[in-house]
């Protein structure tokens, strides 16, 4: 992706019309289309329902921000064959789309089965290790003899339950307490115990070679009990050398009593209530999430809610009232991200239930019980000094009317920390690293933006102007608003993720750049020049030279406040004219044909820019 935006989305939470990109030497992108977009993001499970390239594009468009490839179905192949698919949507618009793998983990499966074999309750059976499965023995991938007499065993679920009764070697036998039908790979859960086995099985590690080749943007790692099972994961990716985002799947209760130091290891954690809610017991679920979300929420840890949303549309054109109730109250809780998986995946119409789910996160978000919450629950900043200046930003953001706090960020910390403190005015995360980029489209509230670090100047006013442009680009600040800048930019003395500055800025739109030909800023009405005649040139305009302009001033050039000028040259006559008056001049540069006659711009000659409006004037009233 270039440095430039042109996307035309309107931000639900900008009450700003979407503002159109006008630099003069960069086509029109017609490919970034209209996004919707919410402080909740959608992360989308890719299936056959939807991994082919129109649908994915589709449900970008209905506000995926992240789409899921769930290893324990389809192979690698497939797998890569899709995440090219999403990246190819990504390259093609605004708001990023990311890629999250989910790997399968230390999971238990049945044997594979032709057909589905009939457990009866009242019946004992026997767990082996093996591809096969009857009434009377079930195979499993991995043995699970590290249990006790009394242990409880769930299939597919818990649909299926059974406790042990006794270990005769390698056959685990327990007794049917609630039958039904087993069909082929289905889920194996034994709440509460440990089985020793490793975070990574060899199949993750096919599945992140893969991922090192496809450039994922996250990987999820499932059934982790420990701070320890996420560094197993760490280690795998770096002999990859992959530095990727880890999200921790919480789906067993050791993961639970152990979330301060998951959290504290992951870059992300999701609530998997499938598993969860048959690994503990299903009604402490919803508390088990909203502690979960809240811890993140202190932390500023993204954090996903998923499985079962909007399980009904799979099937259904409409959710249930209970469903939609739970993606509010998720919203409400304050998570980063709600997910789809079946719906998705395998269901009817996904784009219908990514458009239901943004109808509903829409609706909780401009609720007053939205706003209440969000502004009581602010976190502390602690003594980090990031933390310190992110925090600050928000309430600036809110006490000046600001548009939009901007951050600009390298490695994505600053980005991270803007979302943690929940501003009320979007945040647009600016980065010169396209992974990164990606990476914030899950973060709440984070409108992510490609945005160089370079430019014509350098240094902090250079990150910052970039940064201002392009939340200008993303529609959600326009010439003359106030927004509030912070830069995390990792300088020779501050290798760090530090964030170092903290801005009260005026945005201004680019309109126009080219090259420095005399310094100087200088404000004033455009008035563009066919003849050199100056006469009906207004005092203090900024005259506008095309290429065809081949003729000497005659009249009054002090009226002249500055040139914009299509030639190139340092020594044409434009240029010695504006050394003779001391005037700015910008070179190699055409203006755009909406700017006429009178539109009042200002002419920054040092950096071979024009913006529209008068950057003196200071902020435009909120
Ligand atoms: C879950 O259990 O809720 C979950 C998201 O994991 P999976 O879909 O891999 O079972």
């Amino acid at each position: 992706m270039g440095p430039v935006v042109k996307s035309a989305y309107r931000n639900p939470n900008s009450d700003r019309s979407a503002s159109r990109e006008r630099f003069c030497d960069v086509e029109e992108d017609n490919s970034k289309n209209m996004t919707r977009t919410h402080n909740a993001k959608i992360v989308c499970t890719l299936g056959p329902a939807s991994d082919d390239r129109e649908t994915i594009g589709e449900l970008a468009g209905a506000g995926m921000a992240v789409a899921r490839l769930n290893a324990s179905h389809g192979t690698p192949e497939d797998r890569a064959a899709i995440i090219e698919r999403v990246q190819a949507v990504d390259a093609a618009r605004d708001p990023p789309v990311a890629t999250m793998l989910d790997l399968s983990g230390p999971e238990v499966r049945t044997a594979a089965l032709d057909a589905p074999v009939r457990i009866e309750a009242g019946s004992e059976i026997g767990f082996v290790v093996g591809d096969e499965a009857s009434s009377t023995e079930v195979g499993l991938s991995v043995p699970i003899t590290a249990t006790e007499v009394g242990d409880r065993v769930l299939l597919d679920d818990g649909r299926i339950e059974t406790t042990i009764v006794g270990i005769d070697g390698e056959t685990v036998r327990a007794r049917v307490d609630s039958g039904g039908e087993l069909g082929g790979r289905k889920g194996v859960n034994v709440p509460g115990v440990d089985l020793g086995l490793d975070a990574l099985t060899a199949a993750d590690r096919r599945e992140l070679e893969m991922a090192a080749d496809q450039e994922v943007d996250f990987v999820a790692a499932s059934f982790v009990g420990s701070a320890a099972d996420i560094h197993a994961v760490e280690a795998a990716l770096d002999d990859l050398d992959m530095d990727v985002p880890i999200i921790a799947k919480i789906e067993r209760a050791g993961a639970v009593s152990r979330l301060g130091e998951i959290i504290d290891a992951a870059y992300g954690v999701m609530v998997a209530r499938g598993d969860l809610g048959v690994e503990c017991p299903m009604q402490e679920v919803p508390v088990i999430q909203k502690r979960i979300i809240g811890l993140c929420r202190e932390e500023g840890t993204p954090v996903i809610t998923a499985t079962e949303m909007l399980d009904s549309m799979t099937t259904e054109r409409r959710p249930t009232r209970a469903e939609a109730s739970d993606v509010a109250n998720a919203v409400l809780d304050g998570t980063d991200a709600v997910m789809l998986s079946g719906e998705t995946a395998v269901g009817a119409d996904p784009v219908r239930v990514v458009e239901t789910m943004g109808d509903i996160i829409d609706e909780a978000e401009a609720s007053e019980e939205y706003a209440v919450l969000r502004e009581d629950r602010v976190p502390d900043p602690g003594d980090s000094r990031t933390d310190v200046l992110a925090r600050s930003a928000r309430y600036l953001a809110r006490d000046l009317g600001a548009s939009a706090v901007v951050a600009a960020t390298e490695s994505g910390y600053t980005g991270l920390k803007a979302a943690k403190y929940r501003p009320d005015v979007p945040i647009v995360a600016t980065t010169p690293d396209e992974r990164v980029r990606r990476r914030l489209g899950l973060s709440w509230g984070t409108t992510a933006r490609h945005a160089p670090f370079t430019g014509p100047g350098e240094g902090t006013d250079t990150v910052i102007r970039n940064a201002v442009q392009a939340a200008i680009g993303a529609g959600v600040a326009e010439s003359g608003d106030t927004v509030v800048v912070l830069a995390g930019l990792m300088t020779e003395l501050e290798r760090a993720n530090t964030t170092n500055m903290l801005k009260i800025h005026v945005a201004a739109e680019i309109v126009a750049s080219g090259r420095s030909i005399v310094a100087g800023q200088a404000t004033g009405p455009i008035h563009r020049l066919s003849t050199g005649d100056l006469a009906d040139v207004p005092d203090g305009a900024v005259v506008c030279l095309s290429h065809g302009f081949d003729e000497e001033f005659s009249g009054e050039t002090a009226k002249i406040a500055g040139i914009v000028d299509a030639h190139e040259g340092m020594t044409g006559y434009a240029a010695m004219v504006a050394r003779e008056l001391d005037v700015a001049l910008v070179g190699d540069v055409s203006l755009p044909a909406e700017i006429g006659d009178g539109t009042v711009v200002t002419v920054d000659g040092e950096r071979g820019v024009v913006y529209e409006g008068d950057l003196a004037a200071g902020p435009r009233e909120p």
